[in-house]
């Protein structure tokens, strides 16, 4: 199948829809009532001084937390020898409060409307991309039993979001091909191995295309990279990554 082709069929939904209506059943009212809930959450962290990342609070490389100017375009001191497999990673912020429990708001309490809050900011990071290539966004995909249990998959949904603010079509080019526990369960000297052999790109020629690979936290990075890894071998021209939070 072409990317077009898949791009057409984009409506691909995120959200089985039985499986969200379950879901919307036990939030309840919360999840009515949360974009309320996310104003109140941010106007009590502005009071407290709480901000979104400026651009040098961070390498726009590899996303890891640096001081002012020490970020050059190739990466900062720590990566950029790495050889990382993507060109550039927006984030929000590093992972910590509050950002890191409005993630696991999302993740585990059926808190959506922070997708979308993390999406749509993630979008005007990189609203100054130069117009005319052909471009999709790509959410990392979760185990299937992964994604029943809980309803969703939280990326696609801040993927979604994203793609809405830059008018890029969402197209999930990569699947998971087996079940592999959660990366945070594992410690980072095992993470790699964790993620060996659990993606594929669906197959098609993606030569000359860009993707914006979206996920919800990167940590050591070995799931981003398995995934780039693979996008790149299929012809992706730029592989960019754009991530709520860095741990
Ligand atoms: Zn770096």
């Amino acid at each position: 199948m072409e990317v077009t082709a898949l791009i057409a069929r984009s409506a691909a939904r995120s959200i089985n829809p039985p499986l969200r209506g379950a879901r919307r059943c036990l939030s309840g009212a919360g999840t009515e009532l949360f974009p309320v809930q996310v104003e109140l959450a941010l106007r009590r962290t502005a009071e407290s001084g709480w901000r979104l990342d400026d651009d040098d609070d961070y390498c726009r490389r590899c996303g890891a937390s640096i001081g002012p100017h020490a970020s050059m375009p190739d990466g900062c001191a720590r990566c950029v020898a790495r050889g990382l497999r993507w060109n550039r990673l927006v984030r929000l912020g590093p992972y910590r409060q509050p950002l890191s429990r409005w993630i696991l708001d999302l993740k585990f309490a059926g808190s959506w409307c922070w997708a979308t809050w993390m999406g749509r900011h993630l979008g005007r990071l990189v609203i100054d991309t130069p117009r005319g290539r052909r471009t999709v966004v790509c959410p990392v995909p979760i185990p299937w039993q992964r994604q029943i249990r809980r309803g969703y998959n939280q990326s696609a949904l801040i993927a979604d979001a994203f793609a809405a603010r830059c008018e890029w079509p969402v197209v999930p080019l990569l699947l998971r091909t087996r079940y592999a526990p959660p990366q945070s369960a594992l410690a980072a000297s095992l993470r790699t191995r964790n993620v060996r052999r659990s993606f594929a790109v669906r197959g098609m020629d993606l030569s000359g295309w860009d993707v914006w690979l979206v996920d919800d936290v990167k940590t050591t990075g070995s799931t981003l990279s398995a995934c780039a890894k693979l996008l790149k071998r299929a012809g992706v021209a730029r592989i960019n990554v754009a991530v709520a939070a860095v741990a």
